[in-house]
């Protein structure tokens, strides 16, 4: 059985707030666990990352870890006219394959309008994780859409917040797991608009995840990027 660690890498808690602690210092952490652990992850990155903190870029690149798409600027594509909502997603991955092969794709808010399926084709990315188990129209097994395979998202990432029995029991053996997380998790965040995302933050998720990929190797599974599913099925 294979779990997929992914981390969405963007501002902190968009769109409320626009400072990037998470990046700075987040992804340090997580890096760090990841290495640790010897564990490969895939980091769905937004484009403007590749402008205003390349050496973050790099730093998961050379780390050995998956950079996948997550939009150009974290705007809703649901939200954008569709020719700029693929000229967002065409950006993105124009960007950060100055870094590094990008054949995986994320969107914001998991909100994927279905023609840019066909934008992701032409661009060469091959895989979507835009679907999850959790949101409409609840995808809990891949599937092919306009030649792009979709691999749904296990639980929103605030699973990782809770108290480690709780999470525990959400992973039980016998199925397979994309676990989303994000950089800014990692940090306090203060002075929140939003006193819900505060909670649990901080020390408490990366604990979390060093526990959770011991738990899943001890259950015998096989931690994966995103694009391993594309190579190997
Ligand atoms: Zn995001």
């Amino acid at each position: 059985m294979r779990v997929a660690l992914t981390f969405d890498v963007e501002m902190d808690a968009p769109p409320y707030l626009s400072s990037w602690r998470g990046v700075d210092e987040g992804l340090p952490i997580i890096l760090e666990a990841l290495r640790e652990k010897g564990v490969r992850a895939t980091f769905f990155t937004i484009g403007i990352l590749g402008q205003l903190r390349p050496k973050a870029v790099y730093s998961i690149v050379e780390e050995g870890h998956e950079l996948g798409c997550h939009g150009y600027d974290h705007k809703r594509l649901d939200k954008l006219p569709l020719r700029e909502a693929a000229d967002n997603v065409r950006k993105c991955i124009r960007t950060l394959r100055d870094f590094a092969d990008v054949e995986t794709f994320r969107a914001p808010n998991l909100k994927l309008p279905p023609p840019l399926l066909h934008v992701l084709r032409e661009e060469g990315v091959r895989l979507d994780s835009s679907v999850a188990w959790y949101k409409p129209p609840f995808r809990f097994a891949p599937t092919v859409e306009a030649g792009v395979l979709r691999v749904p998202a296990s639980y929103p990432s605030s699973v990782l917040r809770l108290p480690w029995t709780l999470l525990k029991a959400l992973f039980p053996p016998g199925r397979e797991y994309v676990v989303i997380t994000h950089p800014w998790e990692y940090v306090e965040l203060v002075a929140h608009p939003r006193p819900d995302l505060t909670i649990g933050v901080g020390r408490r998720v990366a604990e979390n995840l060093s526990r959770l990929i011991e738990h899943l190797k001890g259950l015998g599974y096989e931690l994966v990027t995103m694009r391993d599913h594309i190579t190997r099925g």
